[in-house]
């Protein structure tokens, strides 16, 4: 499977939106999105962006949803056929499951500057759930799951460095973070408002039901 080895702004240029794929950079006046002459889509048209048709609508925003987890096209209609055949608001139920993902909760507790470095940790062995090491970013928590970091005092320093960027974060009601050992357990499922990200979920069902 390919890898997308292009810019992250582009990305965001393209969506026209802010997908947080930097980690601090995207909260800084760095960010190309912040800037209204940077602020165009990709390529030598880009100022020409305009609603498009229903279609070209529908399209932007599956894209926006796959590039905010940093999916790719086959594991993402993956996630929407099992959502499909979940009970429940189909669009809702996609993006509770995109949601929990492992990558995503480490992010969301701020042990991880942006999703791409989550799933860096988790790949390296630095994550355990339930005491077992997980080394699959896509792994799906469910409540009651208990994340704790690997006991080496080198896995806690980086965590812990990185907690200390932000010491007053309060994770999501969903998550309970205790910031000391460092460790968190899923008490609840993620809820749409848990989902920081503007889309209508449902042009994305429409898009991929076709
Ligand atoms: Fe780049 Fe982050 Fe801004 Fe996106 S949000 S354009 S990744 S700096």
């Amino acid at each position: 499977m390919g890898r997308y080895l292009g810019s992250s702004c582009k990305l965001c240029r393209r969506e026209g939106m802010k997908l947080m794929l930097k980690g601090i950079r995207c909260e800084t006046s760095k960010c190309p999105i912040e800037k209204r002459q940077r602020n165009v889509a990709p390529g030598m048209h880009g100022w020409r962006r305009g609603r498009g048709s229903d279609y070209g609508v529908r399209l932007r925003e599956k894209q926006k949803v796959k590039r905010y987890y940093g999916l790719y096209e086959t594991q993402f209609m993956r996630y929407f056929e099992d959502a499909e055949h979940t009970k429940g608001n189909t669009g809702e139920v996609l993006l509770s499951m995109l949601e929990r993902r492992l990558d995503n909760v480490i992010y969301k507790l701020n042990f991880a500057p942006s999703r791409k470095t989550a799933r860096q940790l988790i790949t390296h062995g630095h994550i355990y759930i339930n005491g077992k090491k997980i080394d699959i970013p896509d792994f799906v928590v469910s409540i009651g799951d208990k994340i704790t970091v690997k006991s080496s005092e080198k896995s806690k320093k980086r965590i812990r460095a990185q907690l200390d960027t932000n010491p007053n974060y309060s994770a999501q009601g969903w998550l309970q973070l205790d910031i000391k050992a460092p460790s968190a357990t899923i008490v609840a499922l993620p809820t749409r408002q848990d989902v920081q990200l503007p889309i209508e979920e449902q042009l994305v069902v429409e898009f991929c039901s076709k």
